[in-house]
């Protein structure tokens, strides 16, 4: 009897805070000129159909709704605010119901940093670093990376980078290999392909992709993201075989239906 209670009471409890939770994403509202904003900002935006921008500007609501951006010795606007949330919903707009389970809190910084946080002295030549540790839920941003992420179309986001690392941390390892993106029989294709690709930008580099990815497979994996969602023509053309692994994990729906 009483074990019925306390099922009860914990169901009614529950309910309670997905109640608490939907109430504030409904309260959350982007600022008039979001469309306006990621229009002009954001490629991956522009690219999408009218339908398609609503959803994503619905994603980009949610996301600001539950995870806090907030600026450290700094002051940040909408735009900012707004470029994260893209950030974080381009690697997973083929997902609807992807939600990240592991950042709370995104702080901007006015410039690089060290890698121990420290926005004064030498070495801060880090514009973007997920947490760990005591920083675990976290993400630091150069608020100088987030502006110019979007502003080139070359390749390289700074934004898009930590989200797919946070994406390739959810199943508990920075490893390169994202373990929701890939069927267990893709993963040794996977990290073969990152292994024979790490080498050849380790040596000629024909594609001329940045040297960083070089580093490692999760550095590889996040480096290698930005270019397939900022210039997908071009990562197309250069490398189809990565291109066409990338659209696998990022776009099932699109490939799945595919002879
Ligand atoms: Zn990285």
């Amino acid at each position: 009897m009483y074990g019925l209670l306390i099922i009860a009471a914990l169901v009614a409890y529950w309910i309670s805070i997905k109640q608490s939770a939907a109430r504030k994403q409904k309260q959350f509202r982007l600022p008039a000129d979001a469309d306006e904003i990621l229009n002009d900002r954001v490629s991956f935006y522009r690219r999408l159909s009218a339908e398609d921008q609503q959803v994503f500007r619905d994603r980009v609501r949610d996301f600001l709704a539950e995870t806090t951006v907030r600026g450290v010795g700094t002051d940040i606007d909408d735009t900012d605010r707004l470029l994260v949330a893209a950030g974080a919903i381009i690697p997973i707009f083929s997902f609807p119901d992807w939600r990240y389970n592991n950042i709370s809190e995104v702080l901007i910084y006015a410039d690089a940093f060290t890698k121990d946080f420290r926005a004064t002295g030498d070495n801060r030549n880090v514009a973007g670093m997920v947490g760990d540790g005591a920083m675990n839920r976290q993400m630091i941003l150069s608020r100088k990376a987030l502006q110019s992420a979007f502003r080139h179309n070359e390749g390289d986001n700074t934004v898009i980078h930590e989200f797919v690392h946070l994406l390739d941390k959810a199943d508990g390892s920075v490893d390169g290999v994202p373990e929701y993106l890939l069927s267990q029989p893709a993963v040794i294709p996977w990290v073969r392909m990152m292994e024979d690709n790490i080498l050849e930008i380790r040596g000629r580099n024909p594609n001329k992709i940045d040297p960083y990815a070089g580093l490692n497979e999760a550095e590889f994996f996040a480096v290698i993201s930005e270019y397939f969602f900022e210039r997908p023509d071009k990562l197309q053309e250069d490398a189809p075989e990565l291109y066409a692994m990338l659209e696998s994990m990022f776009r099932p729906d699109k490939t799945n239906g595919r002879k």
